[in-house]
């Protein structure tokens, strides 16, 4: 079989970590309970007292700040508190939010108890943003009737809710806001071990034959990300049921993946043309996101969240305050002589 690992080919989806259309029936795959969401050991212990302790005192959860990467199951994680607390989650978005009335509206539909999943919240816009404040520590909202001398304010009351805020930079939270989330935490990029779990389980759930091998290889091959692992077993599945016969084998889904150009790292064309840009054009680096970004044309903020955070893990870039650098491995893993980096701003 050839393989064209040409970078100018068509641009490959499979592995960004952002929802895509096709990831519609990724509901199915959600897990419900705490028991079943695999890996975050830390977040997870840590929510499991807090579920408890609230249980206990017949009070809704304090509001929960979950952060990280794309992808990596912070709204299915709200679900599973949803459902071990046994309350309703209403879900929006910071974007979906346009006035102050929205998420007026929002609140007081809440019923006592109930959770408000906001995704994206980071993206809230400042007039909305002052409304969540008083509702997330007074559960009221002052509401200003008239406008000039003659305005009053009247203060309305809202059901006791836990918000739980979603977002893939906490850096981007206002103070004011982030202070008022009583747990934060953060998601990690999965392990191998828990990405194959993940597979298994969703293979099951698909009702596909998995080997043992053949989930290591989707597992490994996924950049830490459960959406992507899910995504590509959908993938492997077509191959395994086309090409195979409808298991899943190491080789099946290695053949998947390179014709899907994701190499044995798991990179795709994007990691590697941003590899090698920064190679190629800056001398390994260190290069600004947004020039590397105008660069290889992608925006800034996709390869800052989908792309960087695996890279970076991998111990394939470096971020430095002057930008970004690529390490020996990059250049190993693009078959580039590594000359040893030069230091630009050695005097
Ligand atoms: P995010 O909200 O962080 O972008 P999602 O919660 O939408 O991510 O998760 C994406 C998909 O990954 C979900 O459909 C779910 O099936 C799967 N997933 C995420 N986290 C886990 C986990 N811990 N265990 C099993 N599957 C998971």
């Amino acid at each position: 079989m050839s393989i064209n690992f040409s970078d100018e080919g068509p641009e490959q989806v499979l592995t960004t970590a952002a929802f895509r259309p096709e990831d519609a029936t990724e509901a199915s795959l959600r897990p419900k309970r705490l028991e079943d969401y695999t890996g975050q050991e830390k977040a997870k212990d840590n929510l499991a007292v807090f579920i408890q302790a609230a249980k206990l005192r017949n009070e809704p959860l304090d509001h929960v700040l979950l952060h990280g990467p794309p992808g990596l199951g912070k709204t299915t994680l709200a679900g599973v508190i949803a459902n071990e607390m046994g309350v309703n989650m209403r879900i929006t978005s910071g974007p979906a939010i346009e006035k102050p009335g929205d998420l007026v509206a929002l609140l007081t539909n809440l019923q006592e108890n109930d959770i408000l999943f906001l995704d994206e919240i980071h993206r809230l816009n400042r007039s909305v943003e002052e409304i969540l404040y008083p509702a997330m520590e007074d559960f009221a909202i002052d509401i200003i009737l008239g406008k000039g001398p003659s305005a009053n304010s009247i203060r309305l009351d809202l059901p006791h809710f836990t918000l739980i805020g979603a977002t893939t930079r906490s850096g981007q939270l206002s103070a004011p806001l982030r202070d008022r989330f009583g747990v934060v935490l953060r998601l990690e990029l999965y392990s191998v071990e828990d990405l194959r779990r993940i597979v298994e389980r969703s293979a099951g759930i698909l009702g596909v034959e998995v080997e043992p091998d053949g989930a290591i290889e989707i597992a490994s091959r996924s950049r830490g990300t459960p959406r992507i692992a899910n995504r590509m077993l959908r993938r492997v599945r077509d191959f395994a049921q086309v090409r195979g016969e409808g298991v899943i084998t190491r080789s099946i889904a290695n053949e998947a993946l390179l014709s899907l150009e994701v190499d044995q790292a798991g990179l795709d064309s994007v990691d590697r043309r941003m590899l090698r840009s920064i190679i190629e054009l800056y001398n390994g680096g260190p290069v600004g996101l947004e020039a590397l970004a105008a660069t290889i044309n992608e925006e800034a903020v996709t390869l800052e969240d989908v792309y960087e955070p695996y890279l970076l893990q991998q111990g394939y870039l470096t971020r430095t305050m002057r930008g970004r650098c690529v390490t020996q491995k990059a250049y190993e893993h693009l078959g580039i002589a590594y000359l040893g980096q030069q230091r630009m701003d050695m005097n």
